[in-house]
């Protein structure tokens, strides 16, 4: 039995366009998806988003009269309907997606950047229940951010608040995709990631050719023990397989022991720490809430997070803030999404 309205959440992806009936506690009633049909352009977009919530409304009998409205977290700065300059979807520059909703759907609509909306969903479903102060990062392609300030999202006047992926922590560091030098995401973006590992694994292929000659079988057996049978080696990996490493296979390896992918995700975990020691600084807040597909390898991530605010902010709030998990997992931008509405 579900008390109140129901919501419909959108997490509109470059590559995929995911849905859900959120009941108005925070349950998935049904759940849809779609491939983004991102070449097609924002009309042909709408048009999916808008099969989509028909089809849930649809399947769900005796839910349709009490759908409240459609939330969609969507890339990009998103400021009154309009979205403006999403990564990864080329072509939209300036497109009022809420009115072109609305003209589709009989619901009211309401459109947030999709960070935005993972925040509010943690705020009022997940690990933000019951804090003022906190603010989210998710981890992807790039590092999203949210922030709620005394229980309530700080969007800024005009929406672009909260993007801590593009806090400098390395003056004359690479150049970002926004133009910058040395924006946290550059270092900690999936991309990067897995290029750290493919170099450690590199150059212990090379190292291994060496170190073979010298090795003793009883260190070599001790060493594959600790890794443990179900786990995944990643200097096993041949060159072939090194073009298919993503951050969920790195994130497995070191939940299992394996020594590069630990070193690998330490390495960023520290990153990560630089970045938010100065959030913690500017902020003080409660909690920090780790999301997306990386955050699942744990305390091998997280850990290192705690260490590196601890060593550089300013030792009260740095002792103060809590680093957490995510409480929504994948379902974070459906969730956010739909308690837009
Ligand atoms: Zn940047």
């Amino acid at each position: 039995v579900t008390h109140g309205k129901s919501s419909i959440g959108i997490d509109l992806g470059a590559t995929n366009i995911k849905a859900a009936l959120v009941s108005a506690g925070g349950r998935i009633l049904i759940r849809g998806a779609m491939e983004t049909s991102a070449r097609g352009g924002p009309r042909v977009v709408a048009d999916q988003i808008a099969a989509l919530v028909t089809h849930l409304s649809a399947t769900a009998p005796g839910e349709r009269s009490r759908v409240r409205g459609v939330g969609v977290g969507c890339p990009g700065l998103v400021d009154s309907g309009v979205v403006r300059t999403p990564p990864n979807l080329a072509g939209w520059d300036e497109v009022p997606l809420q009115a072109m909703l609305e003209s589709l759907l009989d619901l009211p609509v309401k459109i947030e950047n999709d960070v935005n909306a993972v925040t509010l969903g943690e705020l009022r479903h997940g690990a933000g229940r019951g804090y003022r102060d906190f603010v989210c990062i998710t981890l992807g392609t790039g590092l999203g951010g949210g922030i709620v300030l005394g229980g309530k999202l700080y969007r800024g006047p005009i929406g672009s608040a909260g993007e801590l992926g593009h806090v400098t922590i390395k003056y004359d560091g690479p150049r970002c995709r926004c133009g910058n030098r040395g924006c946290l995401e550059r270092y900690v973006g999936a991309e990067y990631i897995m290029r750290r590992a493919a170099d450690k694994i590199k150059a212990k292929w090379r190292n291994g050719e060496m170190a073979k000659r010298t090795e003793t079988p009883t260190t070599q057996h001790r060493a594959r023990r600790r890794i443990g049978s179900v786990s995944i080696d990643l200097t096993r990996l041949d060159k072939s397989q090194l073009g298919q490493l993503t951050v969920e296979i790195i994130g497995r390896a070191a939940r299992a022991g394996d020594p590069i992918a630990i070193e690998t995700l330490r390495e960023t975990g520290e990153l990560i720490g630089v970045g938010m020691a100065s959030v913690v600084n500017i902020l003080n807040p409660e909690l920090i809430i780790v999301g997306g597909g990386v955050a699942r390898a744990g305390r091998v991530l997280l850990d290192p997070i705690r260490q590196e605010i601890r060593r550089r902010a300013f030792p009260f709030p740095g002792r103060f803030v809590r680093v957490v998990r995510s409480a929504l997992g994948d379902d974070a931008g459906v969730l956010g999404a739909a308690t837009l509405v």
